[in-house]
């Protein structure tokens, strides 16, 4: 979309100063924001497209932060479980995945994202059957498909359960082919340029399903590489238990233990944090990926996020996997990291615009992409979502903030990723949306029994 402009509309910056203009415009040069004010549209800017935006609200492109893909095919099970009795239940399920299934699965997940205004997304893909082919490659090729950006990470097992983990022996790997596939992914795949709309992490998955030789040679396979780390930390109290147990510390003691916390590292969840792990998180650089929704569907707990932005942490927000999260919405995700902040903090816990702020910029920081997306200004690259509020379930709401993160789910009018038109009116454009469902369903379908 070269030289258009999107005029009339309200618009919130996320920049350093929180500028924000209630009647303003927003210019788009190839892939690139070009100008952003309030008020008509500047003269010279004549000659470009102008849209008119009124009655809607631009915001930054969401960041997803936590998420696997592959789980859109395994919705709906294990509905009442925790996370142990959930995983134990949908290990043997997740053993039977393969690459069409991922790529139908990682499709459906995308697009749907990018409807709830997601323009940034990671994958933490750690399922990797023996026969089960190139499934990496098809979330990568599914992304390109969608057209968002993507920070996909070669996840890992090694730990099963005759070795003491939670996962059964036949969907870990053994280390040497982890850390040899792993290598070659970040070869073929990886592309660490300013534009990137693709770049590659490393994320062992947790705990309780990975050795410490693993996580201690990810490490070294990630920095050796000018990568970033992920994975799991401190989801549940039975999580904690397990690491007092075999390690003899907490989660975030046994981590720091290996050098797993610092500016290249996030984590998923961090829900059960002690004040002195909330004070080392912040201190070390290291993100939190904060997935209100998954969490209260597993009766996890709630993560400190008051704490943790008190401290200076980086914090983003996730969607996580589709099974513990069939609603699957980013947008949703700042309404539930709002409602639980307050619940337990009390309404100065969280305002809307911090809410906005952690799944945009607090995303991209996270990411370690704040210098390129996450916030709307001059020179970053064209990632933004517009929201239309002027229709019956917004109309009227004096705060369009407030409208977006406290109300229903706003149609989304456009999103832009890279400068480019991926959803419109409410429909994604860049798939056939009813191709892709009946693919997801027959993909499901496929792992029944
Ligand atoms: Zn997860």
């Amino acid at each position: 979309m070269t030289g258009t402009v999107l005029r009339g509309c309200h618009v919130l910056t996320m920049n350093p100063r929180a500028d924000e203009y209630p009647d303003g415009y927003v210019a788009v040069g190839g892939n690139r924001i070009t100008e952003i004010g309030e008020g008509p549209v500047p003269d010279h800017l004549g000659a470009a497209r102008v849209v008119d935006a009124s009655g809607c609200l631009v915001t930054p492109g969401l960041v997803n932060t936590h998420d696997h893909l592959y789980q859109w095919a395994t919705r709906g099970r294990a509905v009442d479980s925790g996370l142990f009795g959930w995983l134990t239940e949908l290990y043997p399920v997740w053993a039977r995945i393969d690459e069409p299934v991922v790529r139908a699965a990682a499709t459906g997940a995308l697009a749907w994202l990018a409807r709830t205004g997601c323009t940034s997304t990671m994958d933490h893909h750690y399922v990797f059957p023996a026969d089960g082919g190139d499934v990496l490659g098809a979330t990568i090729e599914a992304a390109a498909a969608v057209g968002l950006r993507f920070h996909p990470t070669r996840g890992s097992m090694d730990l099963g359960e005759s070795a003491g983990g939670l996962p059964p022996d036949d969907v870990v790997e053994d280390i040497d082919a982890i850390m040899t596939a792993t290598q070659a992914a970040i070869e073929r795949f990886h592309d660490p340029s300013p534009e990137s709309m693709l770049r590659l992490g490393v994320a062992p998955c947790s705990p309780f399903s990975v050795t410490r030789d693993l996580l201690t040679e990810s490490a070294a396979l990630a920095r050796g590489a000018g990568i970033r780390l992920h994975t799991h930390l401190a989801e549940t109290a039975d999580e904690d238990d397990y690491c007092r147990e075999h390690f003899g510390c907490t989660p975030a003691e046994y981590l720091d233990s290996l050098d797993w916390l610092g500016d290249d590292v996030w984590l998923a969840h961090a829900v059960h944090l002690d004040d002195p792990a909330v004070a080392r998180i912040a201190a070390t650089g290291t993100g939190v990926a904060h997935c209100p929704t998954s969490n209260a569907r597993l009766g996890a707990g709630i993560c400190r996020t008051r704490a943790l932005l008190d401290a200076g942490a980086r914090v983003g927000l996730g969607v996580d996997g589709a099974a513990s999260n069939e609603s699957r919405s980013l947008r949703g995700e700042v309404s539930a990291a709002t409602a639980f902040a307050r619940a337990t903090g009390g309404a100065g816990a969280m305002s809307v615009r911090d809410a906005v702020g952690l799944a945009t910029i607090g995303g991209a920081r996270v990411l370690g992409r704040d210098a390129e997306i996450g916030s709307l200004e001059p020179g970053k690259l064209a990632d933004l979502a517009l929201w239309r509020l002027d229709t019956l379930p917004h109309a009227g709401i004096a705060d369009p903030v407030a409208a977006l993160v406290l109300g229903p789910p706003p149609p989304l009018e456009l999103l832009l990723v890279n400068g480019e038109v991926v959803v419109e009116r409410d429909r994604v454009v860049t798939v056939d949306e009813r191709q892709v469902a009946d693919a997801a369903r027959r993909a499901s379908e496929s792992l029944a029994g």
